[in-house]
């Protein structure tokens, strides 16, 4: 009847309502998190697939919430990309990661290179470049050492744009990763029309390989069209050795996953993978 169908938009309407406070809840909290560092880096290995040898970290964004605890990016990092947020919180990871790389350096440790997520909005504005090159100055960091990762998920509402600040990246030396490969609408036109230096198979794909013969066939074909185009290619989500063993058959360069380790604070982080435990 019409009474329910207007109790049912009510409701929905109400439903809306609470989301968008709760929304603003958030986005009002990160601004303060941003301010009274309350976010900070966790750090997931990536392995160099034949020795295991560690060739790299992605930092992935915490939130240390006074009063909720740990806070993992899905419940922050969709709001913040909804509200434009985002970009000041891109900009503070790409800052604290070129930071962190600065003071290994001073240290005398090496860590071959840091990947950061940039989202589609950091990425379509014109000053991203600039911003990333200003960085690199500031800390003098090698501009090899950084890598940029970027999803196609809802990315690039200017295509054009996104393929020179690409370009300009490639020309300082930075690497650029694209994300979650395999997911989207558009993943081969992005890769025909995007410059990347690597490709990192869906953990979605990885998750089931060794009891799915079609997804072993994609990540097969993914693994040799990366190579075809002369791609470094990532596994991501690797947590047992069955995958292990077949990632390696295909040819796979480098792992990520839960079976080498989660993703870890700081201190862990360089006590296990960093510091040398010979003395
Ligand atoms: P992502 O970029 O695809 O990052 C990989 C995610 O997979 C991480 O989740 C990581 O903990 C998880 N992961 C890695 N290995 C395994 C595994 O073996 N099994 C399983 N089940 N999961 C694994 P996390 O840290 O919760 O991050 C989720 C997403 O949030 C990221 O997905 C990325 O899209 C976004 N994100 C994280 N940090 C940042 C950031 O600093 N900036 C932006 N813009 N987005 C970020
Ligand atoms: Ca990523
Ligand atoms: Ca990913
Ligand atoms: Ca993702």
């Amino acid at each position: 009847s019409k009474g329910a169908g207007r109790d049912c938009y009510t409701f929905f309407a109400i439903e809306m309502q609470l989301e968008v406070l709760k929304e603003q809840k958030v986005e009002k909290e990160l601004n303060t998190a941003l301010l009274n560092n309350e976010l900070c880096l966790y750090y997931q290995p990536l392995l160099k697939s034949d020795t295991k040898a560690l060739i790299g970290a992605e930092v992935l964004i915490r939130w240390q919430h006074p009063e909720r605890g740990l806070v993992p990016p899905f419940e922050f990092i969709p709001i913040a990309e909804k509200t434009g947020l985002i970009s000041r919180v891109d900009d503070w990871v790409l800052l604290q990661a070129a930071q962190q790389l600065r003071s290994w350096l001073d240290m005398g440790i090496s860590i071959p290179s840091l990947s950061v997520n940039i989202s589609a909005h950091r990425l379509n504005q014109r000053d991203f470049a600039e911003y990333v090159h200003k960085v690199i100055r500031q800390t003098g960091i090698p501009p090899q050492t950084l890598c940029i990762e970027i999803t196609e998920e809802n990315m690039i509402t200017n295509l054009e744009n996104v393929r020179n600040t690409l370009n300009l990246l490639r020309q300082y030396g930075v690497k650029v990763a694209l994300d979650d490969f395999g997911t989207g609408y558009s993943s081969l036109s992005y890769l025909k029309e995007l410059p990347v230096d690597k490709l990192k198979i869906d953990r979605s794909f990885v998750m089931d390989m060794h009891q799915d013969p079609q997804d072993r066939a994609i990540i097969r074909t993914i693994i040799e069209l990366g190579h075809g185009l002369g791609l470094w290619v990532n596994a991501e989500g690797v947590e047992n050795e069955v995958q292990i063993r077949m990632l390696r058959e295909l040819g796979v360069d480098e792992f990520q996953g839960f079976f080498f380790s989660r993703p870890l604070p700081l201190a862990e982080f360089a006590e296990h993978y960093l510091i040398s435990h010979e003395s």
